[in-house]
Parts: structure tokens; C-alpha cells; sequence
């Protein structure tokens, strides 16, 4: 297992293979700036961690979960300084109805545990099913889940002004971290920030 560290960009977390200040952002992140104001994850998503995160999320795999909480915390222990709550990314009812769990949900009850950040499990609705983003590029997976989640206007209060962390499994592409940042940032809220199990990691060369 690789887990992350420094340096990597402050934006997305991505590691940099190379010295880097503290405040400095990867090339992908300058030129495309994701919703998020920040992003960080406990380990790389490779052959060693995917049995792992498959096992949490087709097998309802539980027993790992308190170290996952741990680990989840420390990776972005900057973010929940002064964090309101934690938001897990939410399921499609048809989908939840199929799996009965939503992996997210119970990463971000760990995190809870760990961080004593509170959940606010409500507030983010899946108004659509777009649950198969496997092969699919950058660019389509962002148009894939664009305008797939909403606040729920009665929970509009527990976004309002807060600084919120959105909890998922894997960050890949982070169209779908975007999308869950804008719509809570169009409910009003006043930060952003997602803390992931798992990354998908491509080097980055700093001489691109
Ligand atoms: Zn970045």
C-alpha cells in the first residue's frame, strides 16, 4: 500500500515526485481548477489497495473501517480543522435499494469517529443514476454526473455558511467531487473541501 504524503498540490493532493512548496498547485489544477478548494486521500489506488476498496464497496467489507477512519483522518487532518461536516457522496435510491449500503456513508461515519466532525447525511440528494463512470474519460465523466446532485431544500440550513468536506471511496477524475461542491456552493456553502480512502494517481512531470 502507498499511503500519501507531502508534497503533493494543495488543491487536489496529488503527490509531486518532486520538492515543492507548501502552497504550490499541479499543472492540472492551475490550468482547471476543480470545485473543491481542497482534496486529500489516505493511500494510492493501485493492486496492492484495490482489493480493499472492491471489498468495501461490492462486499459491504466493514472490518478495515476504523483504520480506514484513521488513516482518512490524518491524510486531511488540515481540512477538518475547523470543519462543520462531513458530506458522504450520495447514492441513487435504485442503486442504494440494490446494495443496500452506501460505502461512502460508512467511510464517513469512521471519519466521524476519528475526527469528531459531525455527518450531515441529507443534505446532498443523487438526483440521477450515474453510477457506471468506469472507462469513461475526464471530460465525460464530468458531463456524465453535471447537475446529478442536489441540496435538499429542507436541509438547506445544514449547508448555509458552513465549511464542508465531502467524504467518498475513490477519488478518480474528481468530476464527481466537483459536482457535489457545486451544488453545495450553490446552496450557500462558504467551503468545500473532500477527503477520499482511495486516489488515482498519474505522475505528473514538472517539466510539462
Ligand atoms: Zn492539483
Amino acid at each position: 500500500m502507498t499511503f500519501l504524503d507531502r508534497p503533493w498540490c494543495a488543491r487536489c493532493g496529488t503527490p509531486f515526485s518532486y520538492p515543492a512548496f507548501e502552497d504550490m498547485e499541479c499543472p492540472a489544477c492551475l490550468a482547471r481548477p476543480p470545485a473543491f478548494s481542497k482534496a486529500r486521500s489516505a493511500f494510492v489506488y493501485d493492486a496492492a489497495s484495490r482489493p480493499l476498496v472492491l471489498g468495501l464497496k461490492h462486499a459491504g467489507r466493514t472490518d478495515a473501517l476504523a483504520a480506514y477512519g484513521r488513516w482518512m483522518a490524518r491524510a486531511g487532518a488540515e481540512i477538518l480543522t475547523g470543519a462543520d461536516a462531513l458530506i458522504p457522496v450520495p447514492l441513487h435510491p435504485g442503486r442504494l435499494r440494490k446494495r443496500r449500503f452506501n460505502q461512502s456513508l460508512l467511510l464517513a461515519r469512521a471519519l466521524s469517529k476519528a475526527s469528531g466532525v459531525a455527518i450531515a447525511p441529507h443534505a446532498l440528494a443523487r438526483v440521477r443514476d450515474t453510477s457506471t463512470q468506469g472507462g469513461l474519460s475526464a471530460k465525460s465523466r464530468a458531463r456524465n454526473v453535471a447537475g446529478a446532485f442536489r441540496v435538499r431544500e429542507r436541509r438547506r440550513s445544514e449547508v448555509e455558511g458552513k465549511r464542508l468536506v465531502i467524504v467518498d471511496d475513490v477519488h478518480t477524475t474528481g468530476a464527481t467531487l466537483s459536482a457535489c461542491a457545486r451544488a453545495l456552493k450553490r446552496a450557500g456553502a462558504e467551503d468545500v473541501t473532500a477527503i477520499t480512502l482511495a486516489r488515482v494517481v498519474k505522475p505528473v512531470d514538472p517539466l510539462k
